[in-house]
C-alpha cells in the first residue's frame, strides 16, 4: 500500500478508498463481483486486511475479525507467526527459488523427509506441485500412467463420491460433485464414475454412522465389479467432504474403500488437502481408519497457511513403475515453474517443527472439546438439524424444517446473513450453504472459541427468521 495514500485518506474511510481501488481492477475467487455494489439496499463489504496477529484479520480501519475459518482451512499457528516469518525471511536471503528438474536443495529435500516420516507407512515418494488442485491433477495423472505403463491403458476413468470437491481446474473439477463448481463446465469436463457418499447426516432415520459406512462400501462394491476394468482410482475427502458442506462420516468406510481397491487392482487418492496436519483430531485423517492409500494429496496447512504449496506422495512401487531407460518413455510427465519453491518449503518445514516441538494434537483436543460443549445448546435450535464436529471442524446445518430436515431454499442465501451479521461482531464466519461452520486456526483460545459460537448463534436467529 502506497503510505501517502493512506496518511491523506481519512482514517474511518481507509478501508472504502482502499475497496474501491480494488474493485477497481481485481476479480475475486469464488464471488459474483455485483454482490459487492453498495447500495441503499446493502451489498457485500470489500475488506482491506493490512495486518493479522494470531487468530486474528485487522482492517485498514483497525476493525478486527477472528478467523473462524482460518482463511480457506489454510491456516494452522495463526497470521504473521513469527517462527514461520524467521525461517522464510532467513530462506529469502539464502536462496529464493531453483529449476526442480536437474536441481534440488536442503528445504526440499528436509521437507520431503520429513513428509515421509509423518505421514502413513509406504508413502515413501514426493512429487510436489503448488496448490491443492494442481495435486488432485498431479495424482490423476499418476495412477493413470501407472495402469498404462502396466499395460493397462483400459483404465481411463476415476470413481469419485457424491458431495466430494477436489479443487477448480479442469481435471479436478471433473471428479467433484458440488454443482454450484461444477454445472457450468460440465461440457468440458471428465465424466466420473461416482460412488454414493458415506455421509453420515445422508444416512437413513436413525442409522449410525458405521452402518451408513457398511452400506456405502457394498454399494462401492458393486460398482467396481461392473467398473473396475475402465477405472484407475477411487478418489475421496477422508472423514470430511469439506466443499461439500462439512459432510462427515465413518473411518469404517476408509477400511472398506481400502481392501475394495486391493481386491479390484485399482487404486485409492486420499484427498487430505484440506483434512490433513491436525484438522480431524489425528495428523491425518486416513489414521482414524489405520489405512495408507496409494496417493495422498496434500496442501493448505502444509505450510501452516503461509504460501502455495502442494505434495503427492505415494508408493515406492507406483515409482517402479515408472523407472526405466529413458528410451522406454515411461517417466512421469507434469511440471509447474514453481515446483518445490524453497521458500515455501521453508515455510512447511517451520510449521511441522511447531508440531514436534508442541503437544499441538493434544492441544486440539481441549479446544475441540470446548467447541463441542459451547455447540451443544444449538442442538435444541427449531431450524438447526444436525450439530456435526470432527476435531477442529464442526458445522451446524440449518434447516426450514427441523422434522423433515427440509432445506431453506439456496436463493434465500441465509449463510450470506450470517457471515455479514459476523463481520459486524468481530467474527469471520463463512457459511457453505445453509451449513455454518468452525475450522478455526489451533492458536484459538477458548474465550475466542466462545466470541465465534456467540457470534455464530446470533448471526443463525437472525438468518432464520
Ligand atoms: C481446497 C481443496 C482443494 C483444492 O486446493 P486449492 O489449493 O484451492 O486448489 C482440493 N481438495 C480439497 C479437499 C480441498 O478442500
Amino acid at each position: 500500500m502506497d503510505a501517502d495514500h493512506n496518511a491523506m485518506t481519512n482514517p474511518a474511510d481507509r478501508n472504502t478508498a482502499l475497496a474501491a481501488r480494488d474493485l477497481k481492477h481485481i476479480w475475486h475467487p469464488c464471488t459474483q463481483m455485483h454482490d459487492h455494489a453498495m447500495t441503499s439496499k446493502g451489498g457485500v463489504p470489500m475488506l482491506p486486511i493490512v495486518r493479522g496477529e494470531g487468530a486474528w484479520l485487522i482492517d485498514a480501519e483497525g476493525r478486527r475479525y477472528l478467523d473462524g475459518i482460518s482463511s480457506w482451512w489454510t491456516n494452522l499457528f495463526g497470521h504473521a507467526n513469527p517462527r514461520i516469518a524467521a525461517a522464510l525471511a532467513e530462506q529469502a536471503r539464502t536462496l529464493e527459488h531453483v529449476i526442480f528438474a536437474g536441481f534440488t536443495h536442503p528445504p526440499a529435500i528436509e521437507l520431503a523427509e520429513e513428509l515421509v516420516r509423518i505421514t502413513p507407512p509406504g508413502l515413501d515418494k514426493v512429487f510436489f506441485a503448488d496448490n491443492g488442485s494442481a495435486a488432485i491433477e498431479v495424482a490423476l495423472k499418476m495412477s493413470f500412467h501407472y495402469w498404462l505403463n502396466q499395460g493397462h491403458g483400459e483404465k481411463t476413468r476415476f470413481i469419485a463420491l457424491t458431495g466430494s470437491y477436489h479443487g477448480e481446474t479442469l481435471g479436478a473439477l471433473s471428479v467433484s460433485d458440488v454443482a454450484l463448481y461444477r454445472k457450468t463446465y460440465a461440457p468440458l469436463l471428465l465424466t466420473p464414475i461416482l460412488a454414493p457418499s458415506p455421509d453420515a447426516y445422508e444416512g437413513k432415520p436413525g442409522e449410525p454412522p458405521a452402518q451408513v459406512a457398511a452400506r456405502r462400501v457394498a454399494e462401492l462394491r458393486a460398482l467396481l465389479e461392473c467398473h473396475a476394468h475402465e477405472t484407475c482410482a477411487v478418489i475421496v475427502e477422508p472423514l470430511v467432504q469439506c466443499a461439500g458442506g462439512m459432510r462427515m462420516y465413518h473411518p469404517d468406510y476408509l477400511a472398506g474403500l481400502r481392501k475394495l481397491c486391493d481386491e479390484f487392482a485399482v487404486h485409492f487418492i486420499a484427498d487430505e488437502i484440506a483434512v490433513g496436519f491436525g484438522r480431524t483430531g489425528t495428523m491425518f485423517a486416513c489414521e482414524q481408519a489405520r489405512v495408507s492409500p496409494d496417493f495422498m494429496c496434500l496442501s493448505k496447512g502444509l505450510t501452516g497457511g503461509t504460501l502455495p504449496l502442494s505434495a503427492v506422495l505415494t508408493t515406492q512401487h507406483v515409482y517402479e513403475a515408472f523407472y526405466a531407460e529413458y528410451s522406454a518413455g515411461k517417466a512421469f510427465l507434469h511440471s509447474h515453474s514453481y515446483t518445490g519453491n524453497p521458500l515455501a518449503c521453508s515455510a512447511a518445514l517451520a510449521t511441522l517443527a511447531i508440531f514436534r516441538d508442541e503437544p499441538v494434537l493434544e492441544r486440539n483436543r481441549a479446544l475441540a472439546a470446548h467447541l463441542s460443549r459451547r455447540l451443544e445448546p444449538l442442538r435444541d435450535h427449531p431450524h438447526v438439524a444436525e450439530v456435526r464436529q470432527t476435531g477442529m471442524i464442526a458445522a451446524v446445518e440449518l434447516v426450514a424444517d427441523k422434522a423433515t430436515r427440509c432445506p431453506f431454499p439456496a436463493e434465500d442465501r441465509r449463510g450470506l446473513r450470517v457471515y455479514l451479521h459476523g463481520l459486524r461482531h468481530e467474527a469471520l464466519l463463512r457459511p457453505l450453504g445453509n451449513v455454518i461452520y468452525f475450522m478455526p486456526p489451533y492458536v484459538v483460545n477458548e474465550a475466542e472459541i466462545d466470541h465465534l459460537v456467540a457470534a455464530a448463534t446470533s448471526g443463525i436467529e437472525q438468518a432464520v427468521v
